[in-house]
């Protein structure tokens, strides 16, 4: 991911790019890895110790809120973060809490009755189970 391309998302999602957004973004973008908001700011820090904690966390929230990055939430634990980019689902592990990219497939959307007059904008799934790190070695397949 280049930083023109960077560059280019933030301003088509009307978003100044200021160096901390851009160093959110780049950190999201270049590892796969669905970070923590600690996580962010501690790489972010790293590069430009003046940014503040306050102000990479408000970085993140304007993200998502553009919907450039994915809040994926994972319960009883801190929420972690996704550079949005190709459309997926999220594996979840039930023991070691690791997040992992599901490839897309098409889910089937709820019976329009059912959603009353909400608006749908996505369906996404979160599948939970074991990670491979988890799944005991000796199961038999
Ligand atoms: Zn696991
Ligand atoms: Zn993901």
């Amino acid at each position: 991911m280049d930083a023109e391309a960077i560059k280019r998302s933030l301003e088509g999602s009307g978003l100044r790019c200021t160096p901390q957004r851009y160093a959110v973004m780049a950190f999201l973008m270049e590892r796969n890895r669905h970070p923590t908001a600690v996580e962010i700011f501690t790489a972010v820090n790293r590069v430009d110790p003046r940014s503040s904690r306050a102000t990479t966390y408000n970085n993140l929230r304007d993200l998502v809120q553009a919907g450039l990055v994915r809040e994926v939430a994972v319960e009883g634990r801190a929420a972690r973060f996704d550079a949005k980019g190709m459309r997926h689902h999220h594996f979840i592990c039930d023991r070691c809490g690791n997040v992992e990219d599901i490839e897309w497939y098409d889910v089937p959307s709820p019976a329009s009755g059912s959603l009353g007059k909400r608006i749908l904008r996505e369906c996404e799934l979160i599948l939970r189970g074991l990670c491979t790190k988890c799944t005991p070695q000796h199961a038999s397949r």
